[in-house]
């Protein structure tokens, strides 16, 4: 039987107990149905003691509403990619967005910053941004917790695509737009990828002169325009063969 692998924000330690987040206790107990005594796996995306891991625990008491966990031994695993990749998204619909986030998150980037520009026709009233950014958190940590990470990625808060150039500042800066620059895979030696991809409608001119003038470098995937959502899971991918764990 698979055993349930599951995030907490506390900072955790061998040998005690530790209560679950109510809706996380919930999860285990109404919806995975989940006896005392059964095995689970914690994670918090924290070190322990240095090292990047999780602990193995049992469930040591538990009811509707309260789950405890007791741990017992930490597994040292790293899940950090060698490439740190750090993806400024623009803003695409709803449940595009939530799919995007769920794959750069297995496909192991460290960071996501959602960017409004030019052609980005996505609104988000202030008043929402807080509960917006929440939903994203969670889809984060469930692809993390069902890949295996160890490590969080980074959720920013949506930037306006002249601000985020303005702070770059990755060893490799790339800008992907179709029929501009070289092709994805012409990198040679890279530690840090800041990539910048653009809404459904693209960057206009002056988005990709300016951010050329900020040091991104153009790159283009073939002769076929991807949708939004496939270009950077597809450079991500040629990154982590590159130069990643792959
Ligand atoms: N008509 C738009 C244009 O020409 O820019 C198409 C935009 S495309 C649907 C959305 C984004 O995905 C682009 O702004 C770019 O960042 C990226 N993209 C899609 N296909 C690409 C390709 N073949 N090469 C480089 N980037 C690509």
């Amino acid at each position: 039987m698979r055993i349930p692998r599951l995030y907490t924000p506390q900072p955790l330690s061998l040998n005690q107990e530790f209560l679950l987040e109510e809706h996380t206790a919930h999860h285990v107990a109404t919806v995975l149905r989940i006896k005392k005594g059964r095995e689970i796996v914690l994670f918090n995306g924290l070190s322990h003691e240095g090292q990047r891991g999780e602990f193995k625990g049992i469930i040591s008491d538990i009811n509707r509403k309260k789950v405890s966990v007791e741990c017992r031994e930490f597994i040292e695993k790293s899940t950090l990619s060698p490439v740190n990749i750090a993806l400024g998204a623009c803003l695409i619909k709803n449940d595009r967005m939530d799919w995007l986030i769920q794959k750069a998150t297995e496909l192991g980037v460290n960071e996501i910053t959602p960017i409004w520009s030019e052609n980005t026709d996505i609104k988000i009233p202030t008043e929402r941004l807080e509960k917006k950014q929440a939903h994203w958190q969670q889809i984060m940590i469930n692809a993390c917790e069902q890949s295996g990470r160890t490590d969080l990625v980074s959720i920013h808060s949506p930037q306006k695509i002249n601000d985020y150039m303005a702070v770059s500042q990755a060893d490799c800066k790339i800008i992907l737009h179709p029929g501009e620059g070289e092709q994805a895979n012409t990198l040679t030696e890279v530690n840090k990828v800041d990539l910048l991809v653009g809404p459904e409608g693209g960057f206009s001119d002056d988005e990709v002169e300016r951010a050329k003038e900020a040091g991104f470098k153009a790159r283009v995937l073939g002769s076929r325009i991807l949708r939004a959502e496939t270009a950077p899971l597809a450079y991500i991918s040629v990154l982590q063969y590159q130069f990643g764990d792959w």
